[in-house]
């Protein structure tokens, strides 16, 4: 089985959970991750129908949003100050921002580019995951966010931890009521406040039936692993 029908068979399978749990299945979108193949497979998944991707290196972002103008780019990684600049002009969404001060990087970097960046702020879901922010901190990151004219905070974004599926379920509940919590403590604009970015190929299910507007989904698509 190829790129083209994995990804086919993936998302069929997606609109299958969506629907058994009441669930439209426009209203989950599958970020493919493509960050350890090359652009012959993003073009293989673009003609399945494929038209987001999901990167987490900034060079690859680029050499790839070049190649493939079309798709949609989705920065998932971790962030470099100095690399800000270069992820920008590039990401339609960057998922992984928690640190305060790339707020006003981004805003500089979007200005320049007469953009508004989209992007979604990284909670840390448990001890073994190093990135992301305090769920506590949430709120003081969205005021300062809301200050900037060219960031548009769009919602919530986690890693579960691996191996445990009731684990991951509980992190993904988590994170859906802390956005409606900061939904309704008014310190985000709720119109745009709405994604969710968790579930991944091993627990994207999981992340479907808790809410999941946005899944990250590399090896089921892109693996032979999982043809
Ligand atoms: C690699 C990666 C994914 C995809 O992981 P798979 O297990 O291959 O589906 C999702 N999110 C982030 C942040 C990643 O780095």
């Amino acid at each position: 089985m190829g790129v083209a029908e994995q990804y086919k068979n993936l998302r069929d399978e997606i609109d299958q959970v969506c629907i058994a749990c009441g669930r439209a299945p426009q209203d989950v979108v599958l970020v493919a991750v493509s960050k350890t193949v090359g652009i012959a497979e993003v073009n293989l998944a673009l003609e399945a129908g494929a038209k987001d991707f999901g990167e987490n290196r900034s060079d690859e972002l680029v050499k790839k949003h070049q190649a493939c103008p079309s798709a949609q780019w989705h920065f998932i990684g971790n962030i470099q100050s100095r690399r800000i600049a270069d992820i920008v002009p590039c990401a339609h969404l960057i998922h992984s921002v928690y640190k305060a001060e790339h707020l006003p990087k981004i805003q500089e970097a979007a200005q320049r580019a007469g953009k508004v960046q989209n992007i979604l702020l990284e909670v840390n879901s448990g001890e073994e995951q190093k990135d992301g922010i305090q769920p506590d901190m949430a709120f003081d990151f969205a005021e300062a966010a809301s200050r900037l004219n060219n960031v548009r905070l769009c919602g919530l974004m986690t890693m579960a931890p691996q191996g445990d599926l009731n684990e991951a379920r509980r992190c993904f509940k988590a994170l859906r009521l802390l956005r409606d919590e900061m939904a309704s403590a008014g310190v985000v604009d709720s119109s745009v406040f709405r994604e969710l970015s968790m579930g991944m190929t091993e627990d994207w299910r999981q992340a479907v039936e808790e809410g999941a507007t946005l899944i990250r989904v590399g090896r089921a698509v892109f693996s032979s692993e999982f043809a």
